[in-house]
Order: C-alpha cells, then sequence, then structure tokens
C-alpha cells in the first residue's frame, strides 16, 4: 500500500423519516467500515458525542438527532490533533482521544477534521430542512461517490493514508501515523519498543544473509553495527520527549533535553538520577564496556571512514586496536550489540512506563 495516498469514503446511505420520528444509516458491506454518533440537540444546537446503544436501545438525549461520522474504505476515521495540528488516522470510534504525536487528550469532537465538520454542517442544514419540510430524504452516499468527478462532495470525505499503521498491543485498536514513533489514540500506549524491534529483526535478517560475496560482508556487519545503534537513539529520544512531558523545572528540562544517548552510560546515570530508570541495569561491566565500544565504532565508522582517532582511543580505552588502524565489524559482534541493545531498550521503554 502507498504512503499518502486518498482513501475514498467508505460509502453508505442516510434516511431521514421525520413521519417515523426516525434517521438511520445503512453500511457497504464489501469492505472495511465504521461509523461513530454525535447528537445534535434541536433545543440549543449544541453536538455532543453520543456513544451506541446495544439492539433496540437508543442512549441519544432527549431533543437530539444522531449525526453519523463514517470511516474512510480502510475503516479509518481522520483525525486531526488541536494541539499540534498532526493528522492520523484511527479506527477508534471512541469519546475521548489521545495524540499519537504530541499525546495532547481531548474530546473526539475536537479532532474533527475540516472536511468532517463540512460534512456535519451540510448534514445538518438537510435533517433540518427534511424535519421542517416533514419530508423523507435519502442521501445515497454510494451514489455521490459513483457520479463524483472531482470528490468535492462534503457528504463523501476521504482521508489520506499516512506511513506506518499500528495495532494496539494492550487495546487492539489501529492507527497510522506520520513517520515512525507514536501512541495509541485509544489508551495512550506507546508503540516505541515495537518500532524498534521491528528494525532490530530486520537487522538480523540482514545478518543472516549468507548470500553476500566475502569481501562484502565485513562492510555489510558494520553497516548493521552502524544502523542498530542508530535505531537505538532514534527510540531513546522518543522516550526522552515523553520525559520532557514530565513536570520538572526548567532547568531539569533543560538538561533533560540534553542528555546524548550516543553517550550511553552517562545517559543511563542521567535517568537513574533522575526518574530511577536504570536501563543498563543487569548488563555485566563487559558488555557495558562493549555497548560503549560499539557505539564509538559507529561514530568512526560514519565519519572516519572506520579509521581509529583520538577521540575513540580516549572514549574507550580500546587496546585492541592502534591509532590510525582501519577497524573492521565481525558478524557476531553485530548479533551481540543487536541483543543487547534489544534488552537495554525494552528496559528504558518499561522504566518509562512505570512512571508515566
Ligand atoms: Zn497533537
Ligand atoms: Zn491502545
Amino acid at each position: 500500500m502507498k504512503q499518502f495516498e486518498i482513501v475514498p469514503h467508505t460509502g453508505g446511505k442516510i434516511s431521514i423519516v421525520p413521519s417515523e420520528n426516525s434517521i438511520g444509516f445503512q453500511n457497504q458491506k464489501d469492505h472495511a467500515t465504521a461509523v461513530f454518533q454525535l447528537g445534535l440537540s434541536l433545543v440549543d444546537g449544541s453536538v455532543t458525542y453520543v456513544p451506541f446503544g446495544g439492539i433496540g436501545t437508543t442512549t441519544m438525549p432527549k431533543g437530539a438527532i444522531p449525526i453519523y461520522v463514517f470511516s474512510d474504505k480502510e475503516g479509518y476515521f481522520g483525525k486531526s490533533c488541536p494541539a499540534c495540528k498532526g493528522y492520523f488516522r484511527t479506527d477508534s470510534g471512541g469519546e475521548e482521544i489521545y495524540c499519537p504525536y504530541c499525546s495532547h487528550f481531548d474530546n473526539t469532537l475536537s479532532f474533527l477534521t475540516e472536511t468532517q465538520q463540512e460534512y456535519i454542517e451540510i448534514y445538518i442544514k438537510t435533517v433540518l430542512i427534511a424535519l421542517q419540510e416533514k419530508s423523507d430524504i435519502e442521501i445515497d452516499l454510494d451514489n455521490i461517490i459513483a457520479n463524483l468527478s472531482n470528490n468535492s462532495s462534503p457528504f463523501v470525505y476521504s482521508e489520506e493514508r499516512q506511513q506506518r499503521s499500528n495495532k494496539c498491543k494492550s487495546c487492539k485498536i489501529r492507527y497510522d501515523i506520520l513517520g515512525e514513533f507514536g501512541c495509541c489514540p485509544n489508551c495512550g500506549k506507546l508503540n516505541t519498543f515495537e518500532v524498534f524491534n521491528e528494525s532490530l529483526s530486520r537487522l538480523l535478517k540482514r545478518l543472516n544473509n549468507s548470500s553476500l560475496e566475502q569481501e562484502t560482508q565485513s562492510s555489510e556487519w558494520a553497516d548493521v553495527l552502524k544502523n542498530c545503534v542508530s535505531e537505538f537513539e532514534a527510540m531513546a529520544k522518543d522516550i526522552n520527549k515523553e520525559l520532557l512531558r514530565i513536570p520538572a523545572t526548567p532547568s531539569r528540562k533543560e538538561a533533560i533535553s540534553r542528555i546524548s544517548f550516543q553517550r550511553i552510560s552517562e545517559a543511563n546515570e542521567s535517568l537513574s538520577k533522575w526518574f530511577d530508570i536504570d536501563f543498563l541495569k543487569g548488563i555485566s561491566n563487559e558488555d557495558r564496556i562493549f555497548i560503549n565500544r560499539c557505539f564509538n565504532k559507529r561514530h568512526i565508522l560514519t565519519h572516519n571512514s572506520g579509521v581509529v582517532d583520538d577521540k575513540y582511543i580516549k572514549n574507550t580505552d580500546d587496546t585492541t586496536v592502534r591509532l590510525n588502524q582501519k577497524i573492521y565489524v565481525e558478524k557476531d559482534e553485530a548479533i551481540k550489540i543487536i541483543n543487547l541493545l534489544r534488552s537495554t531498550g525494552k528496559k528504558l521503554i518499561d522504566g518509562y512506563e512505570s512512571i508515566s
């Protein structure tokens, strides 16, 4: 599936029958579809979220009429965050929502997109006219979609596919976001570990690709090591961004924002001291030295063609290499750093979740 593709409205039919005092809808059945419900008060014109009741029951407040908000053809509702303006999609039709990007928590009404708001306006206008004129109306959304030349009817707004589709490990709802990291719009759980773990699994797969020529193997192992360390840093930065949301003094926040996960031991000391998150807990001294060397190897592989410089020697006390020597990465080394960083990353995320 292509990213940023337009995903059309799911379709269906809305029927307004004033003589029976009913407004109902019919879903399309041959593709994904979802609906949530709002209520328009005929007393004061306010719009509120109204959960669907069980069969034969109604949850609609007295004097209110239902407004049905439909998903796109993939079963997702588009959402626009009132705080950061970020756009995402989710199949959650719940009353309250977290923004996956900035964690803003609000009523679903605050997350309506512009096109959904236009739809609600025209929906209300149409229903009020039908009630006033006491005339039955059927709005055939499928028909509108079929006859649409430029996708311009406010009744059938479309959505836009983003980049990473997630299924929350806790509450199982699905959401589609820009970039990689985000929290579940329904329960707020971060997807950080899933993203990191998937990247590490891809790297392990690369290592097991035995079809490589011998001379390209070493640069492949070096590339895997570089990527592994970068993925760890991206994951840790995402957690750091979340830590910055925790109330703290300006100077503490400043210090948190300056943490560099390239200097992994220092970063661990700071997080242990400030948040009781010791993500190197249980890692032997020997393995800590190994992790530190890998982080510094990544640095010279990226910035110095893999040639040992003074800074590398100073940061690692590595006596197995000499100044100006070119380093090579072994396959076992790459496997070891992947496994160590997976458990370290898990500890960091678990530590964050235990205090959030
Ligand atoms: Zn936001
Ligand atoms: Zn969830």
